[in-house]
């Protein structure tokens, strides 16, 4: 099988915080490799901005580190790196100030795709969409690119889509959400509405309950000033968890295309019933041996944020009735481990004995590690001594099924940045979207605040505290297994 690769039309590319974190970690390695694979076209540039005085040469040998660092083997054809580092260039550019603009104004070019990646603090949003009106560096074609958190809750994400609607039009905004760019997300749709086989069975009829993890390994690390103002909900829930669990539960959209895939979304968050107080449990990582415990790592005693959440979910409408929803993710779990499984219910009848009617069909979309489906189905264990049934997957992972072309497929962050080239907003959450999402998670962090809430304390390497257990134990369902 050879891969199609399409190159996107030409662009100027200016990512403001260019040398941050995420711009080194995972922008410029993923532009990199699809630089690589053949997707940006030979005239394509991408800018670097932020506060830092430095020329082009001193920003390249930075990426150039940082791509050595984070971007896997193929950062070792060498050929390649220095030929992708000929298409970078710097500005040294104040969000807040005036210095920088003009030039940048100077090197961007016409006829070409302009978009601006804002990897920066979102207090930055406003005064960069400002300035790049002020300096007619955005045309009404512009894209921009807005990282998370987008708020941090109802009110603060109204204003900054308001902030962000002064200057650009709902079309040329493309909110990141990076599970949206998996590989597996976008199987995930394939599977469901590219098959007769799963859509019928897709309902209350025939699906027990719904899970999704989302298991870290690490804690809060040198992030704990900020996560200890956030917190699992606000970090994870609001945004990841609720984004898949959208793609799950949405109806099938009439045209795989942006506004009718947001439009399911939007009725799936609108939908969500809110969520009782015994429906929750939050978790916080106690101290282990040497490791410190949350509350150490975070710099405050006395915190009740929560490292770790639970929820059981439920979708009022007819497709989805009486159907659970449980969410999961914390940090300091036992593996990094990120799944949505889809868990069947038990058959009518069984015409086999003993246990064997407690097999029950599974889908495992697996976002970590080792994307890919397994469709768990019953088939007779082989060989002689009667029927004895056994749960084997079907097995749909990527490397497997599709050899060699299954292991170039590309990392979320490049795939996104490469349809926010093509104007392809599909995979990107609109404006009411986010604020539905608030508008579900706002009430139930108000009433944690209202009544103190304490997060019950895990143990680091476990899978989240025992009520969490309890959550599914108490309804005669039972978690999956966090592994890597
Ligand atoms: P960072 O602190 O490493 O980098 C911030 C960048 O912004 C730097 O390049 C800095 O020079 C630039 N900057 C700061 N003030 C500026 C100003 N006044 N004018 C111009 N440039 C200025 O942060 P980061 O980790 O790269 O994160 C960037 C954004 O992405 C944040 O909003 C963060 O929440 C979000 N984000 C980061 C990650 C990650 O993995 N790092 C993941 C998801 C979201």
């Amino acid at each position: 099988m050879v891969s199609r690769v399409i190159p996107v039309e030409p662009f100027d590319l200016v990512i403001f915080g260019g040398t941050g974190d995420l711009a080194r970690r995972k922008i410029l390695p993923g532009l990199f490799r699809r630089f690589r694979a053949g997707q940006m076209p030979p005239d394509a540039r991408v800018i670097g901005a932020a506060r830092t005085e430095m020329d082009a040469s001193a920003y390249r040998d930075m990426i150039r580190d940082g791509i050595l660092k984070f971007g896997g083997e193929e950062s070792r054809d060498s050929e390649s790196l220095e030929a992708f580092l000929q298409r970078l260039d710097y500005v040294a550019i104040d969000a807040t100030g005036e210095g920088g603009w003009q030039h940048l104004a100077g090197i961007m070019r016409p006829g070409v795709v302009r978009a601006f990646y804002f990897s920066v603090a979102p207090s930055l949003f406003g005064p960069l969409a400002e300035r790049l009106h002020q300096h007619g560096i955005a045309d009404q074609e512009a894209r921009i690119v807005v990282e998370k958190p987008f708020g941090r809750d109802l009110e603060s994400a109204r204003a900054l889509n308001q902030t962000l609607a002064a200057h650009f039009r709902e079309e040329q905004i493309y909110r990141i959400d990076h599970y949206l760019g998996k590989e597996t997300v976008q199987n995930l749709m394939a599977v469901r509405f590219g098959n007769v086989l799963f859509e019928p069975l897709w309902n209350n009829h025939y699906v027990d309950h719904i899970q999704i993890t989302v298991a870290e390994t690490v804690g809060v690390e040198g992030r704990g000033g900020y996560y200890d103002k956030s917190g699992a909900m606000r970090d994870m829930v609001q945004n990841h968890l609720m984004q898949l669990l959208c793609l799950i539960a949405m109806e099938p959209p009439f045209r795989f295309e942006a506004a009718a895939v947001r439009d399911e979304k939007l009725k799936v968050i609108h939908a969500l019933k809110p969520v009782l107080a015994h429906h929750i449990v939050r978790g916080q990582y106690d101290a282990d041996g040497d490791g410190p415990s949350y509350r150490e790592e975070a710099g405050n005693p006395r915190s009740f944020t929560e490292s770790f959440i639970a929820i059981r979910a439920e979708i009022a409408n007819w497709r989805w009735a009486g159907v659970p929803f449980y969410l999961r993710t914390g940090k300091k779990l036992r593996a990094r481990h990120s799944e949505i499984a889809v868990v069947f219910k038990d058959l009518p009848h069984t015409i086999f004995e003993g246990d064997q009617a407690r097999h029950r069909n599974i889908l495992s979309i697996r976002l970590q590690p080792n994307e890919g489906i397994d469709l768990f189905v019953t088939i007779k264990e082989p060989g002689p001594g009667g029927m004895r049934l056994i749960d084997r997957p079907l097995d749909m992972t990527f490397a497997t099924a599709l050899g060699e072309d299954g292991k170039d497929v590309p990392d979320a962050y490049e795939r996104l940045i490469m349809d926010v080239i093509r104007g392809n907003q599909t995979l990107f959450m609109r404006g009411d979207e986010v604020e539905a999402a608030w508008a579900w998670t706002d009430p139930i962090i108000a009433g944690w605040e209202r009544r103190n809430d304490v997060p019950k304390l895990y143990d680091p390497g476990s899978s989240g505290p025992d009520d969490a257990l309890m959550l599914l134990h108490r309804e005669g369902r039972r978690w999956r297994d966090i592994r890597g």
